[in-house]
């Protein structure tokens, strides 16, 4: 028997258990824990509450989840209730499917002032993540920026635009829809270091800026290359190119009934965050692009901002004794090999990149590895405990698990709650979560 602890319940997580299931079949145990009472990490916490197409992949892991060998074995932080070490000593293989749950800071002065808030911490508080949930950012100001041209930037410029109907059907959660009734933000202005042929954001993604109700995007056409230029790009982002000169060619009268602009500010490399206190403006350096690389003018100016949200990208958590690569952020590694019987997988191997569905090929490779260590003998045959030692630990520091079982009783209290129209109300503290399985 094969005994493999997996730890994250995210994409890449249950990925790797079904990988685990095709590859040992009866042969194996899986134990996919997590810290949160409830699976799924970033399906449930960082996947936009508007685009719940997306999080419907959830139902593909439950099904890996209810077979027999796979075990969900919630609300047990590895690094805090139980450590790497024992749980290597218990398992064949460990591995850490733990995402990036942590900002990249800009490293700017002011960064630490009142409404500056890093994607993370933004996203968790829209999605209820228990860690963020009373963040209470104040959307009493006119003027929003959004760091970073990435699909998270527009994830956020979106959901900042959005008005109640165009939230009918998502499962954002109250306390934020709550604030976003209420906001009086007018301008997002998003905030891109390079130009246009070096944007992250997804065409699919982008497209979505021209159906708001309220908000209407704005290029400057002045920002954009001569067309014949497009045609060395690379076929998804020439079409992400193309949507912004469609934004750059939207005439005013079409704008005329928008009361939110979203703004496209490239070129701009944010300098500092100025004000008392609370954040009133950034102050941005005008790049231009050399050899893809944004390089300083010199020439600052300043825009006004009441609400920032930096969407740079992520970094993993570190857990002791668990070789980490702090100047990358994620598990030091080497195709996901920490170590032999200490794998990584996923956003903690690879770095915040990617759909979701590369976290499956990821899942598949990883295991692979793992049996080229059993067949290697890297990993000693030695009889291990697996679940049963991990319950012995459990049981002797009185940690609450949480099961698949009562998972799904959560999941039922959650849909019981919903809204009308809405597919649930999530719980965003951990201990609602655990009374609610009772
Ligand atoms: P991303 O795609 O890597 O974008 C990060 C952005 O931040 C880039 O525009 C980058 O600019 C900018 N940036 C980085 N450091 C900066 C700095 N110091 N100053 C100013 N700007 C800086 O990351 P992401 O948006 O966080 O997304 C993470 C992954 O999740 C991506 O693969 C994304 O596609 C995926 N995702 C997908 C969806 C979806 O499909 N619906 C939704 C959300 C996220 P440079 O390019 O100049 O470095």
């Amino acid at each position: 028997m094969r005994h493999i602890a997996i730890v994250g319940s995210g994409p890449a997580g249950y990925y790797t258990a079904e990988a685990a299931q095709k590859q040992w079949g009866d042969d194996v145990r899986v134990d996919v824990i997590d810290m949160l009472p409830v699976p799924y990490g970033l399906i449930r916490t960082g996947v936009a509450p508007d685009h719940q197409s997306i999080k419907a992949v959830s139902q593909r892991y439950e099904k890996t989840a209810l077979t027999e060998n796979v075990r969900f074995v919630g609300n047990v932080m590895i690094g805090r209730d139980i450590s790497a070490k024992e749980l290597k000593a218990l398992y064949d293989a460990v591995v850490f499917a733990t995402g990036a749950p942590n900002d990249r800071a800009l490293g700017l002065p002011g960064e630490d002032l009142r409404n500056v808030f890093g994607s993370a911490a933004f996203v968790g508080w829209y999605n209820g993540h228990p860690q963020f949930a009373d963040l209470d950012p104040d959307l009493s100001g006119r003027n929003a920026v959004v760091i970073g041209m990435g699909n998270v930037a527009l994830d956020v410029a979106r959901i900042l635009s959005k008005t109640d109907s165009e939230f009918e059907g998502s499962d954002i959660v109250a306390h934020a829809l709550d604030l976003l009734r209420n906001s009086r933000i007018s301008t997002i202005t998003i905030v891109g270091r390079r130009g246009p042929h070096q944007i992250m954001m997804t065409p699919k993604e982008l497209s979505e800026l021209m159906n708001l109700a309220r908000a209407s995007p704005r290029v400057d056409p002045a920002d954009l290359p001569e067309p014949e230029e497009d045609a060395f790009l690379e076929p998804g982002v020439r079409k992400s190119v193309c949507l912004l000169r469609s934004f750059a060619a939207i005439p005013e009268s079409e704008r005329a009934d928008k009361t939110i602009e979203i703004d496209f500010d490239m070129f701009a490399s944010p300098r500092r965050f100025i004000g008392e206190g609370k954040v009133s403006a950034l102050e941005i350096e005008r790049t231009r692009v050399e050899s893809g690389r944004a390089v300083g003018t010199g020439e600052a100016y300043t825009i006004p901002a009441d609400l920032v949200v930096s969407c740079i990208g992520y970094r993993s958590s570190p857990i002791p004794d668990v070789p980490f690569d702090e100047r990358a952020g994620r598990f030091a590694n080497d195709g996901g090999r920490i170590e032999s019987g200490l794998y990584c997988v996923g956003w903690a191997r690879r770095g915040p990149t990617g759909t979701i569905g590369t976290n499956r090929p990821d899942g598949f490779s990883v295991v692979e590895k793992i049996a080229e260590d059993f067949d290697t003998g890297a990993i000693a045959n030695v009889p291990r405990e697996g679940r049963v030692g991990l319950d012995k630990l459990i049981n002797e520091r009185g940690i609450e698990v949480v099961t698949f079982r009562d998972w799904k009783k959560i999941e039922e209290a959650e849909e019981q709650a919903a809204r009308e129209g809405a597919p649930r109300e999530k719980f965003v503290d951990v201990e609602a979560m655990i009374r609610a399985r009772q």
